[in-house]
């Protein structure tokens, strides 16, 4: 029999629904995940950031993702032209992690899900979530169906949304917000990247900038077997005048128009299909009400530039489980103050970050010589993911970026 009452019913077991799955099992709540899919899965989204250890680690999943064998990761680089420079995540300004891992995230999903199962969460892998139904003060209902063509009612006492870009109760409630980020599409695949290069540093992602337009970006996300995650990010606009092309001819032609990302896979072997994401970033109306709130991507999602997103899911997730848990031993708890307020805090940091990498100004920051180091670590900071540490003046003021900006041109 496939109906029930549970604690809480999770919609996806992503990274943000098997971390909450974990804390809340752990805590003696009655947890069920229903997964859509089944795993290992594909997954956009390898290059994780320091911060994320932490949160891993509070999860319970630290140990199973260092056993695992990732790709080794202390920064990110960054090339434009002839520029090139990059950020050691270990000379950041904040405490804490300054080295992560790449991660095929269809392993690296399945190791959290599996740490959530162990823990004590249920998940069913190919059920998807249909339907929500508010049914009294106490609970509410999800119809969900299986492969198998059943159809079945659970209620639980409160969902958390974690189904990512499946945006289930953004869809069904009606939270859908447009983004203020502009449209754009993303095209990437994995391949076997024979890197020759010597000088090619495996253990940083490299961000490559488009020689003539500084809004079309690439990253190259080396993994530990010799394979690498490429895509390249480009406006709506110039991904329409080259529609007549296949995806994998515009992800190739736009590879090797630029240096740095040409030069690393002159030898490179392009051996799985290409995949594509169209107007990605996301936001809601609210991302908490009476029996419900929203993780990771289903919640906001704002650009792959600075891959915040799987440190957000986890960081969503830890919160979110913690005012669930206060919530079901029958604490007093607002979700706007616990949950939304806090989570906002990074993601607006990492706004005002994607901005300024769109506008220019932390492209002008990035490329500046002979940066004064202070300043140097906090950006650093920043983008190994310390994005709620206020101590830092560029958490607690983003808009500064602007401002160095202008002191970086004079
Ligand atoms: P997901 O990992 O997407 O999991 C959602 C799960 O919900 C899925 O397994 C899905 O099957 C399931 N689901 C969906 N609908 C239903 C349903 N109806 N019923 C049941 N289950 C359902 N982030 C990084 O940290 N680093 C990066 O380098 C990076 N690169 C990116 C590049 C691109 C082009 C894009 C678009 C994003 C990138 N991201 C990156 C973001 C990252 O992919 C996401 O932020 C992250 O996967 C979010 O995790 P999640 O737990 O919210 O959701």
């Amino acid at each position: 029999n496939l109906n029930g009452n549970f604690d809480v019913a999770i919609i996806g077991a992503g990274p943000s629904g098997a971390v909450a799955a974990a804390q809340l099992a752990r805590n003696g709540h009655k947890v069920l995940v229903l997964e859509k899919q089944h795993f290992p899965r594909f997954s956009i989204g390898e290059s994780l950031l320091p911060q994320s250890m932490e949160l891993l680690e509070q999860a319970g999943m630290l140990q199973a993702v260092v056993e695992a064998g990732f790709q080794f990761k202390n920064g990110a680089a960054f090339a434009n032209k002839g520029l090139y420079d990059f950020f050691d995540f270990r000379e950041k300004f904040s405490p804490g992690w300054g080295t992560t891992y790449q991660v095929q995230r269809a392993q690296f999903d399945k190791i959290l899900a599996d740490c959530a199962t162990k823990d004590g969460a249920e998940i069913r892998y190919g059920h998807a979530v249909e339907s929500y139904t508010e049914i009294d003060d106490n609970s509410v209902q999800l119809h969900v169906y299986d492969e198998q063509q059943n159809e079945y009612d659970i209620t639980a006492k409160f969902v958390l949304d974690a189904s990512g870009f499946g945006r289930v109760l953004p869809k069904l409630l009606n939270l859908e917000k447009e983004s203020t980020l502009s449209t754009r599409i993303s095209l990437f695949t994995h391949i076997e990247d024979r890197i020759g290069l010597k000088y090619f540093d495996r253990n940083k992602i490299l961000i490559s900038v488009h020689p003539e337009n500084n809004e079309i970006w690439y990253w190259l996300i080396p993994f530990s077997d010799g394979r690498a995650s490429v895509g390249v990010v480009l406006p709506r606009t110039i991904y329409e005048q080259h529609q007549h092309q296949e995806d994998a001819d515009i992800l190739k032609y736009f590879i090797y128009q630029t240096g740095k990302m040409s030069e690393s896979l002159t030898e490179a072997v392009f051996d799985t299909p290409v995949g594509k994401l169209a107007g990605y970033s996301s936001d809601v109306t609210q991302m908490s009400g009476k029996h419900f709130a929203l993780l990771g991507n289903a919640g906001e999602f704002l650009d792959p530039v600075f891959s915040s997103g799987v440190t957000i899911a986890l960081k969503s997730a830890i919160l979110a489980a913690e005012t669930l848990d206060k919530q079901l031993r029958g604490e007093q708890v607002n979700w706007k103050n616990d949950f939304e307020q806090p989570l906002k805090l990074g993601i607006d940091t990492f706004r005002q970050f994607v901005e300024g990498w769109y506008d220019g100004s932390l492209q002008t920051v990035i490329f500046t010589k002979d940066k004064n180091p202070a300043v140097k670590a906090m950006i650093c900071s920043v983008l190994a993911g310390y994005a709620w540490d206020t101590s830092n003046p560029y958490v607690k003021n983003p808009k500064r970026l602007h401002v160095l900006a202008q002191l970086c041109q004079k």
